[in-house]
């Protein structure tokens, strides 16, 4: 009978549906093969001041899909995120991120690095001992990390997330904000939170060269956080008119292909020894 009434129900999926259905049911199980059986890659993009110094790198996840090839974090994550695999995939992420501040040509230089943090990661409990055991088994500085959230993450559950970031900031650990003014969000969680940093969008970014709207909002968002004394990294600089904008404005960080695509760590490693790095 239950057979019976399950046939009912796929009647009811849209041809489209059953097929994100199935896409998300394979992705899953491959998904969970490819923690075991190291199909991951951190990757890592600098992120430079306005003297073209590298000051920190954000570590982006990337899937090397025995067949499929390379896949899009874009793509997984969120898949990784309702079933709950993004407690694996933080925890490798995050270990991979502490061992490379420990590797010579890092742990030598004042470079800092960002990991991205999913709200199911984060509101997990027991998220605050995970980090504390990698760190603890890696031996990195947590003062030399940054966690990346959304607005999202913040807003949710404003209580357990100030509680949950005061004791990580407490580590050392800095915050930033991701995407930021993409979310829609009260501005007030900003002074309310240990905050360290606002990433602006690479949709602001785009055409602030060009549309006088996406300028104001990105004057406004760098005016937020000069009055608040939180540091802004611009994401998505791909042209030079965009670095020009943003050049003449208030110091920040700059992210993006125009100075550096997301690359392996073996290159990323290359690359620190090889540029002047400042603190
Ligand atoms: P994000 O954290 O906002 O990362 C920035 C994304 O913009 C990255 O895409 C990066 O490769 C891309 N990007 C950087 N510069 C440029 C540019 O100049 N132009 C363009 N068009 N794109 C640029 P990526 O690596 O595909 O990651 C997509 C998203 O997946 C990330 O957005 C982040 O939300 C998520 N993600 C990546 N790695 C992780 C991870 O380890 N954990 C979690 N929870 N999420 C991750
Ligand atoms: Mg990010
Ligand atoms: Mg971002
Ligand atoms: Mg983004």
């Amino acid at each position: 009978q239950a057979k019976a009434a399950g046939r009912n129900i796929v009647r009811f999926f849209e041809p489209e549906m059953q097929a994100r259905a199935e896409m998300r049911f394979m992705l899953e199980a491959e998904l969970r093969h490819a923690v075991e059986h190291d199909e991951l890659r951190l990757y890592l993009q600098p992120q430079y001041d306005g003297e073209r110094c590298m000051r920190g790198a954000e570590a982006l996840l990337r899937w090397h899909h025995p067949r499929r090839g390379l896949i899009s974090p874009a793509s997984f994550i969120p898949i990784a995120e309702e079933t709950g695999l993004i407690v694996e995939l933080g925890d490798w992420v995050l270990r991979r991120a502490c061992r490379l501040l420990t590797m010579p040509a890092l742990a030598e230089s004042p470079l800092r690095i960002s990991v991205n943090v999913s709200p199911r990661q984060f509101h997990r409990i027991g998220f605050i001992d995970r980090v504390r055991d990698i760190l603890a088994e890696t031996g990195a500085d947590a003062s030399r990390l940054t966690f990346e959230v959304t607005e999202s993450l913040v807003i949710d559950k404003v209580h357990q997330t100030v509680a949950t970031m005061s004791e990580l900031a407490a580590l050392g650990i800095h915050f930033s904000i991701d995407d930021f003014g993409t979310g829609y969000s009260s501005l007030a969680y900003l002074k309310r939170l240990p905050i360290n940093e606002l990433k602006i969008d690479r949709s602001f970014i785009q055409d602030a060269p060009t549309d006088p709207n996406d300028a104001a909002l990105v004057d406004a968002i760098l005016s937020i956080a000069d009055h608040l004394k939180i540091a802004v990294v611009a994401e998505g600089v791909e042209t030079e008119a965009q670095a020009a904008f943003l050049a003449s404005r208030t110091p920040m960080l700059y992210q993006g292909y125009l100075y550096c695509r997301p690359e392996p760590v073996e290159a990323f490693i290359q690359r620190v020894r090889d540029t002047q790095v400042s603190g």
